[in-house]
């Protein structure tokens, strides 16, 4: 299924936007991001979304965390669930369970696996799979975002395939898809030119990672194949250890980035949170968009 196309925004402040979080592994942790979602609903975000650990590893806390996020906020909160490493009906009975709970909206992935363990591990091999069984078993139920990659997969045989597999994922049935981060705009406006010319136009809303460490974005990046601009690096390089500076200095790269992407068109912005309100609310305070 191939949805209706957005329009192109022109009033940033019109700009629509979500936030995404990890179930944490503590009480602690859980009581802090409920207050983080707390801080960051103030904001009207369109939703919130958590992660979910392939192979079913935070199955149980994902559920959990969605229902307090929910439950703390009126903020519509999307799992995300991948594929790799389950069965056909333990995904159903995933599903299930969150259809009976009021959830609209599921994040579709394929996930990676521990290393160790194959590729062909579980009964569907790709998120297409996965969004293919969404469709199957509930119908139009469920908004269904998908991953995009600007700067292409780092499994991927080729850009190009990576393009098609893209486009077969809205086929068969996503409705809007969410990218892996980048700070090359170019990039995303690249592939949003190469999608539509393959004629399919589901909105690509771009993911957007908050620089407050270069040694952890570093770590980060090179594992999700997103590329950090020499001159990012070669400022941050020059703050140290300093974090404050760093951040502060991270806000401006992302907040411009933010800017550039609106201005060009992006339909939202979706912030990877870590978990934390501060960076998020900085740079889209930065940008203009709350
Ligand atoms: P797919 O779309 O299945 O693509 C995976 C690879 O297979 C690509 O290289 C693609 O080109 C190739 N491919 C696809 N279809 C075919 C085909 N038919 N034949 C041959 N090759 C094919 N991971 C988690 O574990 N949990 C999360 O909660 C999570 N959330 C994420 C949220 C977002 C917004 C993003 C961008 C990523 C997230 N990830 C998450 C990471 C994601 O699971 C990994 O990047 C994973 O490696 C790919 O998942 P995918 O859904 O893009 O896979």
């Amino acid at each position: 299924m191939l949805s209706a196309s957005p329009t192109a925004r022109e009033d940033p402040l019109a700009a629509r936007h979500s936030f995404e979080f990890f179930p944490a592994k503590t009480p602690a942790g859980h009581a802090k991001l409920l207050d983080t979602a707390r801080e960051l609903a103030t904001t009207s975000p369109e939703f919130f979304s958590c992660t979910y650990g392939a192979g079913g590893s935070t199955r149980d806390r994902t559920f959990e965390t969605v229902k307090d996020l929910v439950a703390t906020t009126s903020v519509p909160t999307a799992p995300h669930l991948s594929c790799i490493g389950a069965t056909r009906d333990e995904l159903r009975e995933v599903l299930a369970e969150y259809h009976a709970a009021g959830v609209r909206r599921i994040v579709a992935l394929r996930g990676d696996l521990p290393s160790g363990m194959g590729p062909s591990t579980g009964e569907l091999r790709y998120a297409r799979d996965l969004v293919g069984l969404i469709r199957e078993a509930h119908g139009d139920h469920f908004e269904v975002e998908v991953a995009a990659y600007p700067e292409v997969h780092p499994q991927a045989k080729s850009a190009d395939t990576d393009l098609q597999h893209f486009v077969e994922k809205a086929r068969a049935g996503a409705t809007r898809a969410i990218t892996q981060y980048f700070y090359h705009p170019d990039a995303y406006f690249h592939f949003v030119d190469r999608v539509r010319a393959l004629g399919c136009d589901i909105p690509i809303v771009p993911g957007i990672m908050p620089i407050t460490n270069l040694q952890r974005l570093a770590r980060f990046s090179q594992s999700c194949g997103a590329e950090i601009p020499r001159f990012v690096v070669k400022r941050l390089e020059a703050l140290g250890e300093d974090e404050a500076a760093m951040t502060e200095v991270g806000t401006e790269i992302v907040a411009r980035l933010v800017e550039r992407l609106l201005a060009g068109g992006a339909p939202s912005i979706h912030f990877y949170t870590l978990n934390t309100a501060g960076p998020s609310l900085a740079i889209g305070r930065a940008a203009g968009m709350f």
